[in-house]
């Protein structure tokens, strides 16, 4: 068997709509589509056999309840467990990961250990963090270089009091894998080795035996199936220590008013009523992935991320970012950052390839702690199957028609009447004369230059929370009038806020309040930065204006 792209894009849907006929879809690493073959599956639940399981004799009720366990099987084989009592359906990775850490962390003692690496997600992290706090245990850190955890640093951290590590099998932000089946044999024999394996199902086979892990949890939307839906596998001895997490029906034997028996594994931690119909897409998403032959996928992947690397790098050479990912042993992302000292921001690479319809991803990826140590954001371009050289292509066209305006960037002078920047030279309608939009966002990233570089802002008193850049924004106030200086890495956002400047600078808080900055964007053919995502921005930029002048 052979892997062909071309034919496995087709069982994709969303791709055949009208409305995204130039589509480049590389945020895969967030969630990929779905096939219709999934769809149908969950649909023919709805529509032809839709009960609740386990509590009634009825024959639509037979007919969920055989379906989850026959996926249920599906899934065991998916990952190889020894037993179908292994696998535990949960509504996602996060919630899967809640569960572990909130069961096991009951089973230890104050003072007792667990060890994560800072490059977790933070599904893999803040639930420890919690339990932690709950039960007095100490949280330990793999060191790590340029984010990557070192596993060969891993003897140094043990202890007898070590009884969990928990580690992602590969970085949603960076996308290197982790050597995860060598940790178990290093481990003491009551330490619980808990793999997240949310970013390497889509792309690799993974067999819990052969990683000989405790836990593994696998998020079921990043591997072309259904949101609502993940999976758990605990080895029956780790489950059978395993207090319930959450109650309620399904996952009692006899209840009395006082107390309760619960059932055994699954069942024990599956309370109340699953996510049936996303349950039959996992199985109709499991038989589509045994149809393919995962080898030539898994090759073609590495191919198309290779291309994908050199193209970056090539890029690199002309436009200054950097690259904060390699090749080796990576799962399919890459990850590009604006070079120190350029005034190129990944948030206005973003919006610049979201106008040509490439969907990619910038932030921190819930990845927080990792990526402040390598900057605070990046901009993650991830893969799938269906992806191909045209896309990355597409994407690199795009990169290199993005306008960067040179920065005039001086330092902040203040003066009694000019708080900020000078803008008196500036017409609103050099934009709105503009009559494309890559014509109004070239002349945002223009009226950008005005605003002046203002490290003495760049603090966390003057930090605005909300935006998808970091914006810094200083208030003063003359008599009743209120002056506004205002500092961001982004150009687009520089751009806009020199609007925002014009509109509600040196305004009384009578003026300030009557001017409708929403109106203007829109006159000003701005709307689309008015739109739920974008909007973060602009809005918070202009709440925390307002906020300042009460
Ligand atoms: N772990 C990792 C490594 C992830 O990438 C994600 C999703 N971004 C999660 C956990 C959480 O997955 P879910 O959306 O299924 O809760």
């Amino acid at each position: 068997m052979t892997f062909d792209s071309e034919k496995f894009k087709q069982q994709f849907p969303i791709f055949k709509h009208a409305e995204n006929a130039k589509l480049i879809y590389l945020d895969n690493a967030a969630t990929t589509q779905r096939p219709q073959c999934v769809i149908d599956a969950m649909v023919d639940f709805y529509s032809r056999f839709n009960a609740n399981t386990h509590r009634s004799s009825h024959r639509l009720a037979r007919a969920a309840t055989s379906m989850v366990e026959s996926v249920r099987g599906q899934t065991s084989q998916f990952l190889n467990t020894r037993n179908t009592d292994e696998i535990i359906f949960t509504r996602g990775a996060t919630e899967a990961l809640n569960l572990v850490a909130s069961s096991l962390c009951q089973t230890l003692r104050a003072g007792d250990e667990i060890i994560l690496s800072s490059a977790e997600h933070h599904a893999n992290l803040v639930p420890w963090q919690m339990a932690a706090k709950q039960h007095d245990l100490l949280l330990k850190f793999l060191p790590s270089i340029n984010g990557e955890p070192q596993l060969s640093e891993l003897k140094t951290l043990l202890s007898p009091r070590t009884k969990v590590v928990a580690l992602s099998a590969a970085s949603n932000a960076l996308g290197f894998r982790l050597a995860v089946e060598g940790v178990k044999p290093v481990l003491p024999k009551a330490c619980r080795l808990v793999v997240d394996a949310s970013q390497r199902l889509a792309h690799d086979v993974i067999d819990v035996q052969s990683i000989d892990c405790d836990f593994l949890v696998g998020s079921v939307h990043k591997f072309y199936g259904p949101t609502g839906i993940g999976v758990l596998y605990g080895r029956l001895d780790a489950l059978a220590d395993l207090p319930p997490w959450q109650g309620g029906g399904e996952m009692i034997e006899q209840v009395r008013l006082h107390d309760s028996d619960y059932a055994a594994a699954p069942h024990r931690f599956e309370a109340g009523t699953s996510s049936l119909a996303a349950i039959a897409g996992l199985g109709a998403c499991l038989t589509f992935l045994q149809t393919q032959d995962r080898a030539a996928m898994a090759t073609y992947e590495s191919h198309l991320n290779r291309y994908l690397h050199t193209e970056l790098e090539a890029l690199s050479l002309t436009l200054p970012i950097d690259l904060l990912t390699h090749l080796e042993n990576n799962v399919g992302i890459a990850a590009i950052v604006g070079r120190e000292g350029s005034n190129v921001s990944v948030v206005d690479m973003a919006h610049w390839l979201d106008e040509h319809d490439i969907a990619v991803r910038v932030g921190h990826h819930c990845a927080q702690p990792l990526m402040d140590q390598l900057g605070g954001s990046s901009l993650r371009i991830s893969l799938a199957a269906y992806n191909n050289r045209a896309d990355i292509d597409a994407l690199i066209s795009a990169l290199k028609l993005l306008p960067i305006e040179p920065t005039a960037k001086t330092p902040i002078e203040s003066s009694a009447h000019n708080f900020g920047d000078d803008l008196s030279a500036i017409e609103l309608h050099e934009l709105s004369n503009q009559t494309s939009w890559q014509k109004r966002y070239r002349q945002l990233t223009r009226w950008a230059s005005l605003l002046s570089r203002k490290p003495d802002i760049r603090n966390q008193q003057h930090r605005v929370t909300g935006c998808e850049s970091e914006v810094w924004i200083a208030h003063r106030s003359d008599g009743n009038r209120h002056f506004f200086a205002i500092d961001t890495d982004s150009r687009v956002l520089q751009g806009l806020s020199v609007l925002i400047l014009l509109l509600l600078d040196g305004k009384t808080r009578e003026q300030f309040d009557a001017v409708d900055v929403e109106s203007t964007f829109v006159e000003l053919g701005l709307e689309k930065y008015l739109s739920e995502s974008r909007s973060n921005g602009f809005r918070a930029l202009v709440d925390y204006m307002a906020a300042q002048n009460r």
